[in-house]
């Protein structure tokens, strides 16, 4: 059974959809005025192995992710470029879809972006303020976060405090020793874009956008939420409360929180200038798989250091895996199957799902689908591995990279191409053939002329096989 830390708990907990059938989640999604740096990306990683893994486990999923497209960032990127807000906006939403491609994060359900939910954030404003949970103040409008007892439950921003607290923030993000009423609805400032509202012309705060959209995708109560743990306060705090007070049901069932990356053991962020872009990597010649594997080897959980020297390793054990990859179904294998492979391979199906069913435990994921690799290569060296043992590995391979999305494209190399294309096995044939004879120098020069297609030899026990470069 998958268990899942609840920060809202602080333990690990059984998890199951409320209604047995759907997993309903939401995750706070990019803010669109820049690229994503790696640091987001771990995030939405986060969210996708999630994802896939739900639906490995054989639930339907309802992953819903905002994009924010107007915020002080956004507001402030459109006046310095002289743009309109949804043409700079538009921009970075694309942006942000290529980097999702590139990382191969499968798409969630629902992509609902801010500025094309504010008479749903307008509604919930208006509930709150009828039900004595808000109020307006210049053209603002301000959660009172003493008339909601549970604040601070999920972060442990300490309760005491918070009712002496009568200051009213416009701000949306602050520290801890700032806790104040926050703002539901901002008036209008000179050359900003505003919305016509019932307390006059302005624009949503943050918080309120994820409350509005989750529910009008999601309904009152998530079985999940994710996010990063700068989030947990003020920004998650916030959605519970507004929503809570507003519906007056538990807003989320499950609070799932990835640690952050991290550069000389500072947050990788966009304000202390220490920070990757995936394009970045990419022009650099680094492997898009690399990185992914790379955001893979820590345990959400934990904050994962990056370096350079980090990715290097994950472009090595990629290259191990794709070569793995490439090579079995060309290799000339007797026919059936040996109890040996067998056995190893149905352990790894239950260990991969026995360290994923514990938190996520992507790292240990890895480790079975290296491991088994190692084991598997040690029977082919040996003469062991019969073709029947070549297609369950390969069909482990394809169930843990659902979850883990790591070799997608090889695996679909592999299943689309012909086990051994005629020409190459024509002259690995005639090679072998020249061998016999002793005519080493025409052996060498198939060899060589297939080196320059691109296409590598290599002698096993079992014969001769082929890779691509
Ligand atoms: P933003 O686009 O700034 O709204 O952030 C998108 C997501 O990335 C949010 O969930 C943030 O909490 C998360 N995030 C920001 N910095 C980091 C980091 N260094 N490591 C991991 N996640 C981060
Ligand atoms: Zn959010």
């Amino acid at each position: 059974m998958l268990e899942l830390y609840n920060t809202a708990t602080r333990q690990q907990q059984p998890f199951e959809p409320a209604d047995g059938k759907t997993a309903r989640v939401y995750s706070c999604g990019p803010t669109v005025y820049d690229f994503p740096h790696i640091g987001n990306l771990r995030t939405f990683v986060l969210s996708d192995i999630l994802c896939r893994y739900l639906a490995f486990k054989g639930w339907k999923v309802h992953h819903v992710m905002n994009i924010t497209d107007v915020d002080d960032k956004t507001i402030n990127g459109a006046l310095t470029q002289g743009v309109s807000l949804s043409e700079y906006t538009q921009q970075y939403t694309e942006y942000f879809f290529e980097d999702l491609k590139t990382l191969n994060i499968q798409l969630a359900w629902k992509y609902p972006r801010a500025t094309e939910h504010i008479s749903q954030m307008q509604a919930l404003i208006q509930t709150l303020l009828d039900k004595g949970h808000a109020y307006e103040r210049d053209g603002s409008v301000y959660f009172d976060i003493s008339s909601f007892p549970d604040y601070g439950k999920l972060s442990g921003v300490h309760a005491p405090r918070m009712t002496q607290c009568s200051f009213s923030r416009l701000d949306d993000e602050y520290d801890r020793e700032e806790v104040g009423d926050f703002v539901l609805w901002k008036a209008a400032k000179p050359d900003e874009p505003f919305w016509d509202s019932p307390w006059g012309p302005g624009r949503p705060g943050w918080h309120i956008e994820c409350s509005a959209m989750s529910m009008e995708y999601l309904g009152p109560t998530l079985d999940i939420h994710t996010g990063a743990v700068d989030l947990i306060f003020p920004h998650h705090e916030n959605e519970i409360a507004q929503s809570e007070a507003a519906t007056g049901q538990q807003f989320v069932r499950f609070w799932v929180h990835g640690e952050h990356l991290i550069v000389d053991g500072e947050k990788m962020s966009k304000s202390l200038g220490n920070f990757y872009t995936l394009r970045d990597l990419v022009e650099q010649g680094h492997r898009p798989q690399a990185i992914r594997h790379q955001l893979l080897t820590a345990h959400y959980r934990q904050q994962l250091n990056f370096t350079l020297e980090g990715l290097e390793q994950s472009e090595r054990a990629m290259q191990r895996l794709n070569t793995f990859i490439e090579r079995l179904p060309r290799l000339p294998l007797p026919k059936g199957s040996s109890a040996e492979a067998i056995q190893l391979i149905e352990e790894a199906h239950s260990k991969f799902e026995q360290v994923m069913d514990d938190d996520l435990n992507v790292p240990g994921a890895l480790g079975v689908v290296f491991d088994l690799i190692k084991d598997i290569n040690t029977l082919i060296d040996a003469g062991e591995l019969r073709d029947r043992d070549r297609t369950a590995v390969l069909n482990f391979l394809e169930q843990a990279d659902s979850v883990l999305g790591l070799m997608t494209e090889q695996l679909e190399a592999a299943k689309s191409e012909p086990v051994l294309a005629e020409e190459i096995e024509a002259l690995i044939a005639e090679r072998a053939q020249a061998r016999a004879n002793k005519d080493f120098a025409r052996a060498d020069e198939i060899r060589d002329q297939l080196a320059a297609e691109g296409i590598i030899l290599e002698d096993t026990p079992q014969g001769t096989i082929w890779r691509r470069k």
